[in-house]
């Protein structure tokens, strides 16, 4: 099958890594469902798909529920053709150093993280078993390898390495790979409320955080989408369970 008829679901990507990751597989050829909490969000994204050439659909859920993942999917199906291509992106921030850390705000890190990228890949593997075909690929992020006030998010996207490297094993013999993208710092409204908490400007954020970057600059939505993009391509077929740092410089 060739990328013109492949079906690709991006979750989290009404704006930021996930909405560049989504115009960039509806370049490639795929058709792509735009999922994020809100159906209305989700649309700009689609809009900007469609003005372009391409084929989308706008699908609000909830990445923690269950019930509306399962309905997603299938709608996805129904809709635009059985999943190939899962980018499991959405995400949210609940900074906070670990002795002031709530439980809702680490609950709410591993729900939309860990549980959601769980549901969603639970969901949509069905149809990639189906068609002996399929690119799996979880957003983690050098916080993975630890990073104050950020004990639940690192904990959360080490937890995705893990998981993804079981899916490889699992789903490989289906035609199936998984891998994760571990972006540095990418400029999206995620740093630029950052920047805000800790009460500097963003330009200023981004210019302090440039300076420790090897390539001496901060990351844009478009570098993690470009990353995606291979790791969904047909050719990529014999890379699976990597974690690809996408941060301007080594990482561990
Ligand atoms: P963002 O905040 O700009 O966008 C996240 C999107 O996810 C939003 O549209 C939001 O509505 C959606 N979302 C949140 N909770 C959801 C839920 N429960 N169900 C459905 N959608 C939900 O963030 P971003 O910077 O574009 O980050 C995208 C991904 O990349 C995240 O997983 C993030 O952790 C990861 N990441 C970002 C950076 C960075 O520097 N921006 C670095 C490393 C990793």
């Amino acid at each position: 099958m060739s990328e013109q008829s492949r079906v690709a679901i991006v979750t989290g990507a009404a704006r930021g890594i996930g909405a560049a990751t989504a115009r960039r597989l509806a370049a490639d050829g795929l058709a792509v469902a735009v999922v994020d909490l809100d159906e209305s969000a989700a649309k700009s994204t689609v809009d900007a798909i469609v003005a372009a050439g391409g084929r989308g659909l706008a699908v609000g859920a909830d990445v923690s529920d269950r019930a509306q993942v399962q309905a997603a999917v299938e709608r996805v199906a129904a809709e635009l053709g059985a999943p190939g291509v899962l980018v499991n992106n959405a995400g949210v921030l609940r900074d906070n150093l670990l002795f002031k850390m709530t439980d809702a705000d680490w609950e709410t890190v591993m729900g939309v993280h860990l549980r959601g990228a769980f549901l969603f890949t639970q969901a949509a593997q069905k149809y990639m078993v189906e068609q002996r075909w399929g690119r799996i690929v979880n957003l983690s992020s050098t916080s993975a390898l630890g990073n104050r006030g950020q004990a639940n998010y690192a904990a959360a996207k080490a937890g995705l390495q893990g998981f993804t490297k079981t899916l490889a094993i699992e789903l490989g013999p289906f035609g199936i790979t998984a891998n994760a993208v571990a972006p540095g710092f990418i400029a999206t409204d995620m740093t630029a409320a950052t920047a805000a908490r800790i009460g500097v400007s963003f330009e200023d954020f981004q210019k302090h955080v440039a300076e420790e970057i090897p390539v001496r600059r901060i990351g844009r939505p478009e570098d993690v989408a470009h990353t995606v993009s291979f790791l969904a391509s047909e050719g990529a077929s014999f890379v699976s369970g990597q974690v690809v740092y996408v941060a301007g410089g080594p990482k561990d």
